[in-house]
């Protein structure tokens, strides 16, 4: 393990989910068609079409869906009979090893409002999310590693407004700080320590439940922050890590708030505002995931400081550090404007 070679400079892999149409959905055209495991075909809109709004009328600059059919292609694209433990098995997985072998990884899930991002990264009961199948195995391996030393940290923190909440120790605004060479550090946020994967996953239970919920027109329940999961293992294995060290490293995961437009929500007063904040933080992670992307072999700006998101996941982004993109969309016609948007962005962060 401790022989793992690092990452290929600014790793980005970037998957889709197609999720099955809600029952809302039911009866509504399919705009979004699978074709292999790769690629997805987008088709175009008929000529006077809107692209789908979910009532609100939009700006006359934001596109729709494409003039022509148009074709995307991925690292992985799974359907809407996609389980679980497929989408974990070839996205998260890969990254445990090398979290393992010392270097830092995360996994965001992208999208609008209502297609699935929680899903995929929390679950339910009876279908449990990555994060859930990702604990499970990586406990199963520090036990495979005999390495009973090793140490597990847990922290969950949300911005919300380009404001940092710690979910699990509530309290006001935490001050953000940036540590030179080290990335940002988090002034009062909670860190703990579970000893089994049953306690890490009570911890990411009750950081769930503190989610700022917000209604919009788009989603009532939609949740309007970004919520940040991070595990740091550090093991004390004497084969040392990249440095000859303890081998410490960080995994997180981070749902983001939907990437519809401010437009797309209440749209007036706060919910205007708070729109454009989560904007602010959404859109320097898009700079970021596609300076990145075009990072690759040459030195290119990458614009960490232009919000708390990405100030935030400095130290788990670019370098050597693993990152998959779980890009989440419905295939139906109503939401063919925000689907042809986030194909967009992802299928861009992938291109090199
Ligand atoms: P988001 O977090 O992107 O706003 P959610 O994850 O809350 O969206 O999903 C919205 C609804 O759709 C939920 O009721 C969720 O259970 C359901 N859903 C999303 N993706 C799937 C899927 N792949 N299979 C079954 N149900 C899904
Ligand atoms: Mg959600």
């Amino acid at each position: 393990c401790g022989a793992e070679p690092p990452p290929q400079e600014g790793s980005v892999a970037v998957v889709l989910r197609v999720r099955p149409p809600s029952p809302r959905e039911r009866g509504a055209p399919t705009v979004l068609h699978v074709l292999n495991q790769h690629t997805v075909l987008l088709s175009a809109e008929e000529p006077g079409g809107t692209g789908g709004t979910g009532g609100t009328t939009p700006p006359a600059r934001c596109p729709g869906r494409p003039r022509k059919n148009l074709q995307f292609e991925f690292d992985h694209v799974f359907d809407e009979k996609a389980t679980q433990e497929e989408v974990f098995q070839h996205t998260t997985l890969p990254l445990l090893e090398t979290l393992l072998a010392g270097y830092n990884c995360s996994v965001f899930a992208y999208g609008a409002s209502g297609v699935g991002k929680t899903h995929t990264m929390m679950g339910s009961m009876t279908t449990p999310g990555i994060v859930h199948l990702a604990t499970v195995e990586l406990y199963k391996r520090l036990e495979a590693m005999k390495d009973k030393s090793c140490e597990v940290l847990v922290s969950y923190q949300q911005v919300y407004k380009e404001r940092v909440y710690d979910l699990l120790e509530p309290q006001g605004p935490l001050n953000v700080w940036e540590k030179p060479g080290k990335g940002a550090v988090v002034q009062g946020l909670s860190f703990h320590q579970p000893t089994t994967p049953e306690q890490l996953l009570d911890m990411l239970a009750k950081g769930n439940k503190n989610r700022a919920q917000r209604p919009t027109k788009a989603n009532a329940s939609s949740s309007r922050s970004h919520a940040i999961f991070q595990i740091q293992v550090k093991l004390r294995d004497p084969t040392g890590g990249p440095a000859g060290g303890p081998r410490v490293a960080k995994l997180s995961f981070i749902d983001l708030a939907g990437s519809e437009r401010a437009w797309d929500s209440t749209g007036r007063g706060e919910g205007l505002w708070e729109g454009t904040s989560i904007n602010r933080s959404l859109l320097a992670l898009k700079s970021v995931i596609r300076a990145l992307a075009g990072a690759k072999g040459g030195q290119s700006h990458v614009p960490f400081r232009d919000s708390k998101l990405t100030l935030l996941l400095k130290d788990s982004l670019g370098g050597s550090c693993r990152t998959a993109v779980i890009a989440a969309v419905s295939a139906a016609a109503p939401a063919g404007r925000d689907t042809y948007s986030t194909l967009r962005f992802a299928s861009r962060a992938r291109r090199a």
